[in-house]
């Protein structure tokens, strides 16, 4: 994956490849922990393609309009992968579950790239992530591509201690146990408790809606946080089907 200061980022070349539709065949599924798998899909089509940290596609399950997001966790462009982490959610009758349970090796998967990614904002002094299982698929690029002297902070939220990923560099892991994670009063929490640098940062908050609201609102009303520092990026909300 590409360097947060890749300067072809955003090129005319680049947007105009990210609409295109794309395909690859699931070369591996790993177990990470009990709720959640890493899915490698590879082929041809997926050589050379320009993957930028915080990327997401948009996968085809089952009938042609029929779309679920997700993060790009890693890529090698050279040889042709890309890297998923797909989170078991345990919601009946959701057909991403249903699609990432039937998967298996050698099947081909269709996909077309999501332009509205996930940007690390270069000129930060530090830099602030929360979330829970979904976000911590889609924050493993970006915090792979923070240079290692750049001080990292956040909370990393599971169903339990078991169910944490690892990421490329350690947060704060605080575990459910049962509450819910929509509106997740124990998510913002943890932020709060976060000793925090007095310089300005650069913040990252995605997963269920209502919680990523409520960690901004902490930011913005406690911590006296601008809101143009704050990307938030909603993956799931209660009721909803498809967070598109
Ligand atoms: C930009 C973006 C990036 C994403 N990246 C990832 C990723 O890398 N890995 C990943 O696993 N997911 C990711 N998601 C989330 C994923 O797309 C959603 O969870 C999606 O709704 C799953 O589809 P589904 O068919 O399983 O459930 P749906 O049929 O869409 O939803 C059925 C029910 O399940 C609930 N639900 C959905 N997700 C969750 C959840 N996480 N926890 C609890 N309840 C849930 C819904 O609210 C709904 O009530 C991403 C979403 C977006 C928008």
């Amino acid at each position: 994956m590409n360097d947060i200061n890749d300067p072809s980022s955003g090129s005319g070349r680049f947007d105009l490849s990210r609409r295109l539709l794309r395909g690859g065949y699931i070369e591996e599924i790993e177990d990470l922990t009990p709720t959640s798998k890493r899915m490698r899909l590879a082929g041809p089509k997926l050589t050379g393609l320009n993957w930028q940290p915080g990327d997401h596609i948009r996968v085809r399950i089952g009938s042609l309009l029929t779309l679920r997001t997700y993060s790009v966790w890693d890529a090698d462009p050279d040889r042709g992968w890309i890297d998923l982490v797909l989170f078991d959610h345990g919601t009946p009758d959701s057909i991403g579950l249903q699609w990432a349970e039937a998967a298996r090796p050698r099947q081909y998967v269709v996909f077309m790239r999501d332009a509205r990614a996930i940007r690390l904002k270069p000129d930060a002094r530090w830099h602030l992530f929360a979330g829970e299982e979904t976000a911590a698929a889609g924050f493993g690029s970006l915090l792979r591509a923070l240079p290692v002297d750049v001080p990292v902070f956040g909370v990393h939220q599971a169903a339990t201690e078991a169910d944490h990923i690892d990421l490329p560099r350690p947060l704060t892991r605080i575990a459910r146990h049962g509450a819910p994670a929509a509106s997740s009063e124990q998510l913002v929490a943890a932020v709060a408790a976060l000793d925090l640098p007095d310089t300005p940062g650069a913040a990252y908050l995605a997963g269920e809606a209502r919680t990523i609201q409520m960690i901004r609102g902490h930011l913005v009303n406690d911590r006296g946080w601008n809101r143009r520092d704050i990307v938030t990026k909603p993956f799931w909300t209660p009721g909803k089907r498809g967070m598109d």
